[in-house]
């Protein structure tokens, strides 16, 4: 890649990428350690490889204030979600080795502090909800009491599940540099992509340069569809729909939060460190059940001076195909009624699904379907 084409592309947050990868320290063996929650371990290689710049650690006291208070770091960057490390006790020395649940070591942390921490506080503000039905809020009511701070340097990082997905920031971003790219809209998504997705990232592709569909394989609610059938329904969508030379598919390694506005701001956050100049935002995005607002994910963004960010966020609502219209349309661009639409609920589709029929093609690609069947089929079987 060449140093110009690296320069178009839109700045780190906080302008430089950060990197906490290095060599593994002399006596790793003998700290005492800490054992990560898989949500701990996903935000720990996020820190290390800039997803989460400027952060360089686990968020001392001031910054986590002030992000649960205002969705802003002590320096006054835009930043919305704590990325805290819990432990149920002081460490003694001050420096610690950080391990995986099973036990892999995978980073040293130097202890710049340990504070107690109100959790039903953090739940309000974060979550909107100190409701322990919450599966975010669940999680962190689960949380040891104390939050242990400090820079890391990982030296190891757990295998990547799709290793042809794996692309760091920095990778990301001569990727994008090697294809010429300078304006790329980032597509985040949890669930199987229909066509109501396909049609807004190609919406929003035709006024950019590229498109990264960057599926979120960190863990989710057990009930979410898993991610190696997910991923398998995002290539064979990509190859079959999408020009070959204007879309790179890769794993965005962030465990699910499910705090709805906040993390849709978080999510544009990360997305400009991997490069994206424009993020796109639906409806109820990263929400679960009903905690928030149709369209609290997209208002919040109002709440940033649009410069703030810098990462543009593009707003869309729900997609279906119009039978009068005679394509894809939103309730924005189709003035036909729900009689004119093929609409059907998330339900109904598993049921279809399950049941090994196709949903119609106006609803979802066969290709697509089929993946899907196969996965029902054999989740059935087994
Ligand atoms: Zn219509």
């Amino acid at each position: 890649m060449t140093v110009a084409a690296a320069q178009r592309l839109i700045r780190p947050h906080g302008s430089r990428l950060v990197n906490r990868f290095g060599e593994r320290p002399d006596g790793v063996d003998t700290l005492e350690r800490l054992a990560l929650t898989a949500r701990e371990v996903s935000d720990l290689e996020m820190i290390g490889s800039g997803a989460l710049s400027p952060l360089e650690g686990f968020m001392g006291r001031d910054d986590y204030e002030r992000v649960v208070d205002e969705m802003r770091l002590t320096n006054g960057l835009p930043w919305s979600l704590p990325v805290c490390l819990a432990a149920a006790a002081a460490p003694q020395g001050d420096r610690v080795a950080l391990a995986d649940g099973s036990g892999r070591l995978l980073a040293v942390l130097d202890v710049h502090d340990v504070y107690p921490y109100d959790k039903e506080r953090e739940a309000e503000r974060c979550f909107g909800t100190g409701d322990s039905e919450h599966p975010g809020v669940a999680r962190l009511y689960a949380q040891e009491p104390l939050y242990v701070c400090g820079r890391v340097t990982a030296f190891d990082r757990v295998p990547a599940a799709f290793p042809e997905l794996a692309l760091d920031p920095a990778d990301a971003r001569a990727a994008f540099a090697e294809r010429g790219w300078k304006r790329i809209v980032g597509f985040q998504t949890r669930n199987p992509i229909h066509r109501a997705h396909e049609y807004l990232t190609k919406g929003a592709l035709e006024t950019v340069d590229g498109l990264l569909i960057h599926p979120l394989i960190g863990e989710t609610k057990s009930d979410d569809v898993p991610a190696a059938t997910r991923v398998e329904c995002y290539r064979v969508l990509v190859e079959n729909y999408y020009p070959a030379d204007r879309v790179v598919v890769s794993a965005f390694p962030a465990a699910m939060r499910y705090a709805g506005p906040r993390e849709a701001i978080w999510h544009a956050i990360c997305r400009k460190n991997y490069g994206c100049s424009h993020f796109i935002v639906g409806r109820d995005h990263a929400g679960v059940g009903t905690y928030y607002g149709t369209y609290d994910a997209q208002l919040i963004f109002d709440e940033f001076e649009a410069h703030e960010l810098d990462i543009e966020p593009m707003f869309f609502e729900h997609a279906f195909w119009c039978k009068v219209c005679g394509q894809m349309a939103t309730p924005k661009s189709c003035p036909h009624g729900e009689d004119d639409h093929v609409l059907l609920s998330g339900t109904k589709v598993r049921e279809l699904l399950a049941a090994g029929h196709e949903p119609p093609v106006e609803f979802s690609r066969p290709e697509v379907a089929d993946v899907l069947i196969d996965y029902y089929r054999s989740a059935a079987g087994g």
